[in-house]
């Protein structure tokens, strides 16, 4: 594609995104400042990003530390040769225990922190780091047996649940700043919605048993929903196929 085409397709495809969360908050009743939209860039190439980028775009996600570690050093040259301020790296995908530290190097943030074990792990080495990592908690409110976080489709998980809270919120080098989840693929974005509350549910819950951390974001929604997601609470929707389109089928 040639280039000016990229260029006007992402900012016509950002610019819409952008309208979409403004008037899925305000119809909300909220601020449309309280939503960060994370670009997810997985599979996009770095001059795609760089447009998002050029944009205006100030956070991007990834699922994928292997891939980040190939393309994060050229978009991080490529923006301070623009002089420009770096923008947010979030860890959106499962991290496994092995490349804990790497992702700590590359990412700003981790959404997806789903297992007491990582979190041991990720404190140890954020701590070495000399670091304080912002982390949200990956719940599995669905119960999908392929999705990953902490099991929280029912009520019975609640004690299972606050133990492994107390666990990380006791543990030093991370900041637990809220949840995310990843709702279950729907014929349409309302089925997503008693997964978006029950999230939030459990945040309110977390949030009264642990007064000491932040339990600020919801990370939730996604292009086929983020504005039920929006309607629902969430602080950070993580947008890829709106904003860059479809992404190649592998
Ligand atoms: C890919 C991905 C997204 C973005 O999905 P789109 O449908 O492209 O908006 C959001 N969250 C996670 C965890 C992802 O892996």
């Amino acid at each position: 594609m040639l280039e000016r085409e990229m260029l006007e397709t992402i900012s016509a495809n950002l610019e819409g995104v952008r309208k979409r969360i403004a008037r899925a908050a305000r119809g909300a009743g909220r601020d449309p400042d309280e939503v960060t939209l994370v670009a997810v860039s997985k599979m996009v190439e770095p001059a795609r990003i760089l447009a998002a980028y050029d944009l205006g775009v100030r956070a991007f996600g990834e699922n994928r530390v292997e891939e980040a570690e190939g393309k994060l050093p050229l978009l991080a040259q490529a923006i301070a040769q623009r002089g420009g301020t770096a923008p947010a790296w979030h860890l959106i995908g499962h991290l496994q225990s092995r490349k804990s530290a790497r992702a700590l190097e590359l990412f700003d943030i981790i959404h997806s922190l789903d297992s007491v074990h990582l979190a041991q792990r990720l404190s140890r080495q954020a701590a070495e780091l000399g670091r304080v990592a912002p982390v949200l908690l990956e719940l599995n409110v669905s119960g999908e047996e392929t999705k990953y976080g902490f099991p929280a489709s029912a009520a019975e998980h609640e004690a299972t649940l606050v133990q492994a809270v107390a666990d990380i919120a006791a543990l030093p080098g991370l900041e637990v700043r809220g949840l995310m989840t990843v709702a279950p693929l729907g014929e349409d974005a309302e089925q997503a919605r008693p997964y978006f509350r029950w999230l939030r549910a459990w945040r309110d819950r977390l949030a009264q048993r642990f007064p000491g951390c932040s339990w600020e974001q919801l990370s939730m929604g996604m292009t086929d929903d983020f504005e039920v997601a929006i309607a629902e609470g969430a602080t950070m929707v993580r947008i890829g196929r709106a904003i860059f389109g479809a992404r190649p089928t592998v």
